[in-house]
C-alpha cells in the first residue's frame, strides 16, 4: 500500500470548532498513528484565537484554509470538484468528512472527481497485516461490514457523527499547526444544481428520532396540564413526546411515544414531567445527552436515571413555566 496523506475535513460553524469538528480531529490523529503517515485539516474559514488551539491540541501539524469556497456551499457539486482539485495538488490520499448532511453530499463528488474508493459511515478502522480494514454499519444498522482498502487509489470515507469521540489521546503531542491558504480556481462547467432555499424543521412535526429538544407528558400530566405543555412547546419551539399511558389516553399519535416500543430519541434535552421511569421509558431516552424530571414522588424510578430532578406538582409548575413562555414570547402577562 503507498504511503498516502491524510485530509479530514472541518466545518467550523460560526467559526468554531463544534464536537463535530473535534471528533474529526480525533479521528484523523488516530488513523495517522495506526496508517503511520501524515496529516492535515481543511477549513473554509481561518481558524482563530482558541479554536486554531483546538487544532493545535490535536496535534494537527497543518492547516489548508480554502478561501473564497463559502458562497460554493449552494453549490456542493462545485465544492466537491473543488476540494477534489486542491486533495489532487496536495497530494492527500484519504480524505475524511463527517456523515452530516454537507459531508455525505461532498463524499460522493470528491471520490467520482478523483477516481477514489468511497466508504460510508465507517465506524472503526484497522491496519491488519499492513492493509486498512473499515468497519461500516449496513442494511439499516443490522449487521457491521467490514471491508480493506488496497491502497491503490485514493480513499475517501465519512464517519457518523455518534461514531466520533473528541478524546485527546495522551500519546498526542500539542502542535503549532502552519497555515496554507487555497483558492479554487474558477468553475469551467456550468452548474447543474444549486440549493435554493432551506426550511429549518419544524419541531412540532419532525420525527422525534432527530429532534433536539424534548418535553415529554407522562401519566402524572391530567388533560389541563397536558394541553398546557402542548401550548409551551409550541411557544419554546419544542416537540413533544409521550409515555405509552398518555399514548393510550388517545391525546395524541403513535410517532409521538417514547420508549421500548415507541421512538428511541437521543436529543440535547429531555423532560421528563410526570413520568415515573419504568424500564421501558428509560430504554428509549438514556442515550439524551440531558435529562431533567419533574415527579411529585420523591421515590420515584425517574430520579435515579436523570442529570437534574425536581419534586414538584405540575399543576403548580406548568402554569408557571406557561406564564414565562408567554411573556417571553411578547403574550398575555
Ligand atoms: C412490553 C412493554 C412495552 C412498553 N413500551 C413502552 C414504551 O415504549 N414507552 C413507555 O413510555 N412505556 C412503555 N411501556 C409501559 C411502561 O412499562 C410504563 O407503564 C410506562 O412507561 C409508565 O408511564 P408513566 O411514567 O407515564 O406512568 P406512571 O408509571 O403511572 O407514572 C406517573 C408518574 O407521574 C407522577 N405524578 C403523578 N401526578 C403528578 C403531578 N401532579 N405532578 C408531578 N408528578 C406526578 C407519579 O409520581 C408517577 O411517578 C411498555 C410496557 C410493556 C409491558
Amino acid at each position: 500500500m503507498k504511503s498516502r496523506t491524510i485530509l479530514a475535513i472541518i466545518d467550523l460553524p460560526g467559526g468554531e470548532t463544534d464536537e463535530t469538528g473535534r471528533g474529526l480531529l480525533s479521528y484523523a490523529s488516530r488513523l495517522a498513528r495506526y496508517m503511520d503517515t501524515s496529516w492535515g485539516a481543511l477549513t473554509l474559514t481561518e481558524p482563530q484565537g482558541a479554536t486554531l488551539g483546538e487544532f493545535g491540541a490535536y496535534g494537527t501539524p497543518e492547516i489548508t484554509v480554502a478561501t473564497g469556497c463559502d458562497e460554493q456551499l449552494d453549490t456542493p457539486e462545485l465544492l466537491g470538484k473543488g476540494l477534489a482539485r486542491l486533495a489532487q495538488e496536495s497530494g492527500a490520499g484519504v480524505i475524511i468528512l463527517p456523515h452530516n448532511d454537507l459531508g455525505s453530499t461532498l463524499a460522493p463528488v470528491i471520490a467520482a472527481s478523483l477516481g477514489a474508493a468511497l466508504q460510508s459511515e465507517v465506524i472503526a478502522a484497522r491496519m491488519i497485516d499492513g492493509a486498512l480494514h473499515l468497519s461500516r454499519r449496513a442494511l439499516g444498522g443490522r449487521v457491521a461490514e467490514i471491508r480493506t482498502w488496497s491502497g491503490d487509489c485514493p480513499l475517501v470515507i465519512t464517519v457518523p457523527l455518534r461514531s466520533l469521540s473528541q478524546v485527546l489521546l495522551p500519546s498526542v503531542q500539542p502542535s503549532t499547526p502552519q497555515i496554507k491558504s487555497w483558492q479554487p480556481p474558477a468553475p469551467g462547467e456550468p452548474v447543474t444544481s444549486r440549493v435554493v432555499e432551506r426550511i429549518p424543521p419544524d419541531p412540532q412535526t419532525v420525527d422525534l428520532t432527530e429532534a433536539e429538544v424534548i418535553f415529554s407528558a407522562g401519566k402524572g400530566c391530567d388533560k389541563d396540564t397536558y394541553d398546557q405543555l402542548q401550548e409551551l412547546c409550541r411557544l419554546l419551539n419544542v416537540s413533544l413526546g409521550v409515555t405509552r399511558p398518555v399514548y393510550d389516553l388517545g391525546w395524541c399519535g403513535f410517532e409521538r411515544m417514547v420508549g421500548q416500543t415507541g421512538r428511541t430519541v437521543t436529543p440535547k434535552f429531555y423532560l421528563a414531567l410526570g413520568i415515573s421511569g419504568s424500564m421501558h421509558h428509560i430504554g428509549g431516552i438514556k442515550d439524551s445527552r440531558r435529562i431533567v424530571s419533574v415527579n411529585s414522588d420523591p421515590k420515584a424510578p425517574i430520579f435515579a436515571n436523570c442529570d437534574e430532578g425536581f419534586v414538584a406538582d405540575l399543576r403548580e409548575v406548568l402554569p408557571r413555566l406557561l406564564q414565562r413562555a408567554r411573556q417571553s414570547a411578547g403574550g398575555v402577562k
